[in-house]
């Protein structure tokens, strides 16, 4: 399982779905059973996902493109909670549409925070422990307006393992990411930033990394990384120079 971010200039162009692809390509090592990604683009959340290895997925982009962007989530996935399939793969959608999620790890208490959405009258469309993170993201961001606050709202709720990079339509050149128990490392770039389960995700592009620590929300546009505690304190990032070769 794998984690990649982009963040790059606000012309969209073909940059962040290839430095997606080309991430989990080098995360392949990890193993995976499905693959996706999302986009943020002029015209909302776009996303594509599917069971199997990444040639699948590049198969359903080359059949069903994608349009250009300015930021990019992609996920592989090793399945724990739901089968292998396409409709289980990550990214998943929230149900307005606005906003994506990629996640590894395990929501322990996933059980009662999807009663809560179907209370809610939420409809879940996946098995998985990860769709309820996105719904909750999207309801919380509905009450604050700012991704940021919403995904630390959300993850003093969830228990257990996670990296969670999240997108949304209101801000097509941010990616909002939190980290618990699970890896997430940043990559700085020259006017464009990057996420990674490791550095092997984006050491083609930069060598300049910048360690997430536990509980940590990172705030990610093409020229700015900012790194919160989990009480909302701005926390500086211990940075270094990746030296070994992907
Ligand atoms: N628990 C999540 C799922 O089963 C994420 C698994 C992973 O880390 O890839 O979908």
């Amino acid at each position: 399982c794998g984690i990649v971010g982009y963040v790059g200039p606000n012309t969209p162009s073909e940059r962040p779905l290839e430095i997606a692809l080309a991430g989990l390509a080098r995360l392949e090592y990890r193993g995976y059973d499905s693959a996706g990604v999302a986009l943020a683009t002029p015209d909302g959340i776009v996303s594509r996902k599917k069971a199997g290895k990444l040639d699948n997925l590049r198969e359903v982009l080359a059949a069903d493109p994608l349009p250009e962007s300015t930021a990019a989530i992609g996920h592989t996935r090793w399945a724990t909670h739901g089968a292998p399939s396409d409709v289980n793969a990550h990214p998943h959608l929230a149900y307005d549409g606005k906003l994506a999620v990629i996640h590894n790890g395990i929501i322990e208490n996933y059980a009662e925070l999807r009663a809560e959405l179907v209370t809610a009258g939420i409809a879940l469309t996946s098995d998985t422990d990860t769709e309820v993170t996105a719904h909750l993201l999207a309801r919380a961001y509905e009450m604050t307006g700012d991704l940021t606050d919403a995904m630390r709202a959300v993850t003093v709720r969830l228990r257990g393992a996670f990296t969670l990079l999240a997108i949304h339509e209101d801000a097509p050149g941010v990616i909002v990411a939190a980290r618990r128990n699970s890896p997430l490392v940043l990559g700085l770039g020259e006017g464009e930033n990057f996420l990674g389960s490791d550095a092997a995700a984006f050491i083609s592009a930069t060598r300049t990394a910048v360690e997430m620590g536990q509980d940590q929300i990172a705030t990610v546009s093409a020229d700015a990384v900012r790194i919160i505690d989990a009480d909302g304190n701005e926390v500086t990032g211990r940075q270094y120079t990746v030296d070994w070769d992907a």
